[in-house]
Formats: C-alpha cells, sequence, structure tokens
C-alpha cells in the first residue's frame, strides 16, 4: 500500500503533497514486465496521476494523463480515482537504451519530446475536462508542471522519482507537488524556492527513511505547516466482466456477428491489469442479440 499526504501553510497559501508510491511502480513493473527505463516512465506518469487524482472532488471522478512523445516507448497512460488510486498501460514495455548524460535512467528519451501531454478529468459532467499542452521534454515531471501552469493557470512544483534495482524490481519510487495559490505573498515564493535549493532528489530522501509526511513538511519548511490530511494509495484496476460486455456491445452488432462466425472462445484482456474475459459463441450470440434489440429501440 502506499501513502499519499498533504501538508498546507499556516496562511493557506500553499499545498504540498507527497506520496510513497513504492508499492504502486511495483506492481506496474510485475503487471506490464517493463524494461527499467519504461518502468521509471510510466512509474512517475502514475505517481503524479495518484497525486492529480487525489485532489479531485467528487467521489467518482477520474483523472486520465497520456502522454504521446515519439519515443520508443510508445504511448503512455495513467488514469487515477479521487482516492489516488491508479492504473497504468504502455504501448511498448519493453524499451533499452543507455544512461543519459547524468548518468540516469533516459526517460526522456524512451518517451520522446515530441507530442503531447493529455489531462482528461471526468467529473460526471455531459463532456469531461481536456487539457492538452505540447511536451517540454518527456521526463514527465517538467511536463506536469507545464501543464499545470498553462492549462490550470496554477504555478506548480512537480518532482518525481523511481529508482529501479539491477534485477528490474523498483527500490523506491515516490513523487511531490506544491501548487501555490493566486493570493501567496512574494515572501513566501522566496520561501519555497530557497527550500527546493536544498531539496535532495525525491528517491533520495525516500531512500534516506523520509516519510511522506516528513517530505510534504519539509517543501513547505519556514512556512509554519501543517498536515492536511492523508490517504492510502494503491494500484487498483476497475475492470469488471460487465464492463468488458460493455465494450463489446460498443462494437456493435455487425463485428460481434463476425466473431459469432468464427465459433470459438474470445478472450479480451484488460491493458491495465492483465486480467482475462472469456466469451463462449453463444454468449457473444446473446450480445449481438441485445445490440440488435437496442439499435431498434433507439
Ligand atoms: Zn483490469
Amino acid at each position: 500500500m502506499g501513502r499519499l499526504k498533504r501538508a498546507i501553510a499556516k496562511d493557506a497559501s500553499v499545498v504540498a503533497c507527497a506520496v510513497d508510491a513504492t508499492d504502486i511502480v511495483a506492481q506496474i513493473e510485475q503487471i506490464h514486465q517493463t524494461s527499467a527505463v519504461v518502468t521509471a516512465a510510466l512509474g512517475r506518469l502514475s505517481i503524479a496521476a495518484s497525486m492529480m487524482g487525489y485532489g479531485l472532488k467528487g467521489q467518482n471522478d477520474t483523472i486520465t494523463l497520456r502522454v504521446s512523445g515519439g519515443g520508443p516507448s510508445g504511448m503512455l497512460t495513467a488514469v487515477a480515482d479521487s482516492r489516488g488510486n491508479v492504473k497504468a498501460d504502455v504501448e511498448h514495455p519493453i524499451v533499452e537504451l543507455p544512461l543519459n548524460a547524468q548518468g540516469k535512467l533516459d526517460v526522456g528519451g524512451a518517451v520522446g519530446a515530441d507530442g503531447t501531454l493529455s489531462v482528461v478529468k471526468d467529473l460526471g459532467l455531459k463532456e469531461p475536462y481536456v487539457g492538452v499542452v505540447p511536451l517540454v521534454s518527456g521526463e514527465i515531471a517538467e511536463d506536469i508542471a507545464q501543464y499545470f501552469a498553462t492549462s490550470e493557470q496554477t504555478p506548480t512544483v512537480c518532482g518525481l522519482g523511481v529508482l529501479v534495482k539491477p534485477d528490474l524490481t523498483v527500490q523506491v519510487a515516490g513523487g511531490y507537488l506544491i501548487q501555490v495559490l493566486p493570493f501567496a505573498s512574494d515572501a513566501c515564493i522566496d520561501t519555497i524556492e530557497n527550500n527546493l535549493k536544498t531539496l535532495p532528489p525525491m528517491t533520495k530522501m525516500m531512500t534516506e527513511g523520509m516519510t511522506p509526511d516528513q517530505i510534504a513538511l519539509r517543501l513547505l519548511d519556514g512556512l509554519e505547516p501543517n498536515l492536511l490530511d492523508e490517504a492510502e494509495v494503491a494500484y487498483h484496476c476497475d475492470c469488471s466482466r460487465e464492463r468488458t460486455e460493455r465494450m463489446l456491445l460498443s462494437l456493435g452488432a455487425k463485428e460481434l456477428q463476425s466473431m459469432e462466425e468464427e465459433q470459438e472462445t474470445i478472450e479480451v484482456c484488460c491493458h491495465f491489469c492483465g486480467k482475462k474475459y472469456c466469451f463462449t459463441p453463444e454468449e457473444i450470440r446473446s450480445l449481438r442479440l441485445s445490440s440488435e434489440a437496442e439499435t431498434r429501440n433507439a
């Protein structure tokens, strides 16, 4: 189970969120069998999604982050609910690249920087909210900060880190977001900037044993911060047989008929968790009949 914690400055002008998402990213590696650099890329995106999802107000609200940068990993997707639970998927889970100039996993190289980050918030309204920004570097954290600055007009600092062991399992993974509200004073912004100058990288703080509470408070050092709230967050897929049936129905009667004519059991595999749902030709047939009935009634 991961742990997410938020803290707020005494004058309520800055909120900081920190999350230990080691378990979440470990599951991403297990499910998707990602190479190290893709574990880091998809892990970073999922950590950001968890923190952004947790900020949503409605119980059934969800947020989907999609990064398409033209790199060898292809498109990356992370979906989070308003409790900060997340699921993720990547087009090409195995990409091997040499370390970058800083000796780090080359996330920007795997993702590519020629493309966009799209943010879709489903808030239960007729139309979802969609924000699309060009990628800055494909390193994810900077791209997330850019999204907040341009699409939400909220100055945001984002730090994301995934440390992968030589055996490809995840040692630590986590991140933080600092959001500055419009009424924050210049002095307050200076304090944050100074805090960041001496802030160790996220994975270093975590390997040294700092908890999300301590990290959230450290980010707001000098602003008399208080802890606000906390949540347990996990890798969670909400797929079900019923949802899979709805997806099959959406293919339409014609497509279902041709599946039925193959006379074989159809296996539908969930992209996010790998769970398989099987449908016999008879089951496909009954779906087709209800699809046809729906069309007639429409
Ligand atoms: Zn699933």
